[in-house]
């Protein structure tokens, strides 16, 4: 039997019922999946310039384009709510990577780290021609970072109150909400009752917040019930953002933190999930850096690994970090995916280019290696560390969706990790198609509605709608 092929990224939205035509496009005989979570229909899509006019049986209607859909699946394009976007949409306008797999709407502005203020940069993307629609959020350690600077320490009650004030404009301005990156300078030096001040800033202006967690590996269930709580004192919804477990020796725990969703949820907290569907994590080399070392920035790092005493206690922190968390146990899983100083490190591994140096790749010589790496001004990684397990397990919640955390790359440069082009696909090809994790239909309904969790204000789109 010819397996069933996915028509994906042109609708943006399903109108019920419309007009008959003509249409400047006609899909024809399409299996409809609608996102409302029920099964597929046999239908017929009359398109009207950017605008879906029709949705039904439409026997003879006229066209000047006509699109064959028989064999395949029409649906509303896909949301990505956690896009590094803005890394590309002005130098890759169309964003082929993300439309070629479905999706028509990025949220920018995840991880605690958005353009501070907002409004101009909203600007410059409507007066840009993109191909898809584009949000964001407010990120909060931008918004520390504008206030307090890059210090671990707390904020005063005059600080807090200017924190709130910029949330408050961010959402006047447009976002979409309130994101967290406590895992990243300064988001990490920020104590949970100061973000719940905030969140309720900006839970009364209807925005929900976005947790990159403090800790994904060994402490990840504390991070999980942070997360909550943010939510639940906060007053707004809360989501968990890219969900997963680091570390051979913590995976398993995501049967965990799915019953202390459940449970909240249970008790009325509207949390949820996301989700990108790799066994693999991305971001900086200094991520295997303790976080007492990233306080004040590049420069303060160079000072502290300058000091022998320093570079020794942070030597033993990467070290544990390569055996215990994102290295999985091996300078082999942890692979460059570009440095700004050094274009052929690309797609090398930290065992590649420890032994480069002349020396064996043990841990302890990959961890002089991630060091020399960072001083030099830092690289973006490929960590190999995540379970197929807990992959599965939190790809079949039914309040997980699943988002790319990835950017609009250039491509054919560096050696980024593959969700920016595969997220999508790989959800559909994989989950769906070949293991049947998921249903089309479940699928499509967390994907293009985002887990109920995504009642799109308009405010928060209008900007991007309109380019
Ligand atoms: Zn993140």
């Amino acid at each position: 039997m010819r397996p069933v092929r996915y028509l994906l990224p042109l609708l943006s939205c399903l109108l019920l019922h419309g007009q008959q035509g003509p249409f400047d496009i006609l899909i024809a005989g399409a299996r409809v999946i609608d996102g409302s979570g029920s099964p597929w229909y046999y239908a017929d899509i009359g398109i009207k310039g950017d605008t879906i006019a029709a949705v039904g049986l439409l026997p003879g209607a006229a066209a000047a384009v006509r699109i064959d859909g028989r064999g395949l699946v029409a649906s509303p394009g896909f949301i990505d709510i956690h896009s590094h976007g803005r890394r590309g949409i002005f130098t890759v306008p169309t964003a082929e990577n993300y439309l070629r797999e479905g999706v028509t709407t990025i949220i920018e502005g995840p991880d605690g780290s958005s353009p501070l203020p907002l409004a101009p940069f909203l600007d410059r993307v409507a007066h840009t021609p993109i191909s898809i629609n584009f949000a964001t959020f407010a990120g909060q350690g931008t918004i520390r970072q504008n206030v307090v600077g890059l210090a671990n320490r707390r904020a005063t009650p005059e600080e807090i109150q200017k924190m709130k004030d910029l949330a408050a404009q961010a959402m006047r301005d447009g976002a979409f909400g309130l994101s967290t990156g406590l895992f990243y300078v300064p988001g990490n030096f920020t104590p949970t009752e100061e973000v719940i001040e905030i969140a309720k800033v900006v839970g009364r202006m209807g925005g929900i917040h976005i947790s990159h967690m403090r800790e994904e590996a060994s402490h990840v269930l504390d991070s999980v019930r942070e997360t909550i709580r943010i939510g639940e004192e906060g007053g707004l919804p809360t989501q968990i953002t890219h969900h997963k477990i680091i570390g051979k020796s913590n995976w398993g725990a995501s049967v965990e933190s799915l019953k202390l969703v459940e449970a909240a949820r249970a008790r009325g907290v509207d949390v949820t999930i996301d989700q990108y569907p790799y066994t693999a994590s991305s971001t900086g080399i200094a991520a295997l850096f303790p976080q007492w070392a990233l306080e004040g920035g590049q420069k303060s790092v160079v000072e502290r690994l300058s000091a022998p005493e320093q570079r020794a206690r942070i030597k033993t922190v990467i070290v544990q970090n390569i055996k215990f968390d994102r290295g999985a146990g091996d300078p082999k899983n942890i692979a460059i995916a570009s440095c700004s100083f050094d274009g052929t490190l690309a797609g090398k591994n930290l065992a590649e280019i420890t032994r480069a140096r002349g020396v064996e790749p043990t841990i302890e010589n990959a961890a002089d290696t991630a060091i020399e790496l960072q001083r030099k001004g830092g690289c973006s990684a490929v960590y190999h560390a995540i379970g197929e397990e807990d992959v599965v397990r939190i790809l079949r919640s039914p309040y997980t969706m699943i988002a790319s955390d990835g950017e609009i790359p250039v491509f054919g440069q560096a050696a980024p990790h593959p969700r920016s082009y595969g997220t999508f696909a790989r959800v559909l090809g994989v989950y769906v198609r070949e293991q049947h994790v998921l249903t089309l239909a479940h699928l499509l309904q967390f994907a293009t509605q985002s887990g109920g969790n995504l009642l799109i204000p308009h405010r928060a789109m209008p900007r991007a709608a309109e380019s």
